[in-house]
């Protein structure tokens, strides 16, 4: 697992917490690397509380989601990358795309985690999607360079409405384990309060639906949508 990094690439500052914290410190604490690229901190969009403040300014609030987003990754056991750009909407293009495979090719992943590729509800997480997809392409391109890297895999993390995004899932992660440590990262976001719960549900019935398929008890899952076949010695 050592030798195995995941890099995590999120629109916004919460994003990597309620979707795919599991996934971070699970990998953390079997001894692997994870690097989180966050694209923006979500002021505009998703920090409504800390709007509420009085006087709050753009760059109060985005002082507080970047204490938030850094306390959520030191508990989770990952590097915060943040690009801090604007978000709702983020200005996406190829410089950007650029930007976040140099981030691949330094890192060598073995897997992405990123946002599923239709959010009609939040364009910002569809177009990182495809920032994602574009850097993973740039990545592994000879012509972009000879630190080219070979193919990650790509997980697609679960959406807030997944309904809405036609999400899938086809992999049930098992985070029991480490769900202490993504409750404590949810908790050290308090300008998303409201997700606390919600997601601590969610992670109860994606492990009902894990416990099922292993015919042993999963508190708390994840569950993701790989998006590459896997290649495989055996169907048994
Ligand atoms: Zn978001």
């Amino acid at each position: 697992m050592k030798d195995r990094s995941l890099v995590v690439v999120t629109a916004h500052a919460g994003d990597f917490v309620w979707r795919a914290g599991g996934a971070i410190a699970l990998h953390a604490r079997q001894g692997g690397k994870v690097k989180i690229v966050c694209l923006t901190l979500g002021v505009r969009g998703e920090s409504g509380t800390a709007w509420s403040e009085a006087g709050a300014t753009y760059d109060s609030v985005a002082a507080v989601r970047t204490k938030e987003a850094h306390q959520a990754a030191k508990i989770l056991g990952a590097e915060l990358i943040p690009f801090e750009l604007d978000d709702y909407p983020i200005d996406a293009g190829s410089s950007l795309s650029h930007r976040i495979a140099a981030v691949l090719r330094e890192a060598r992943p073995t897997a992405i985690l990123t946002h599923p590729p239709a959010d009609p509800a939040n364009l910002d997480h569809a177009r990182t999607h495809t920032m994602a997809l574009e850097a993973r392409m740039i990545a592994i391109a000879p012509g972009h360079g000879a630190d080219y890297i070979a193919a990650p895999q790509v997980y697609c993390f679960e959406p807030h409405q997944s309904e809405l995004c036609d999400f899938k899932p086809n992999v049930l992660l098992d985070i029991s384990e480490v769900w202490d440590a993504k409750r404590a990262a949810m908790e050290a976001m308090p300008v998303q309060r409201s997700l606390w719960d919600y997601y601590d549900r969610l992670a109860l019935q994606r492990g009902a639906h894990a416990g099922r398929r292993v015919g042993r008890s999963v508190s708390r899952a994840e569950a993701y949508q790989q998006m590459f076949p896997r290649t495989a010695d055996s169907l048994t």
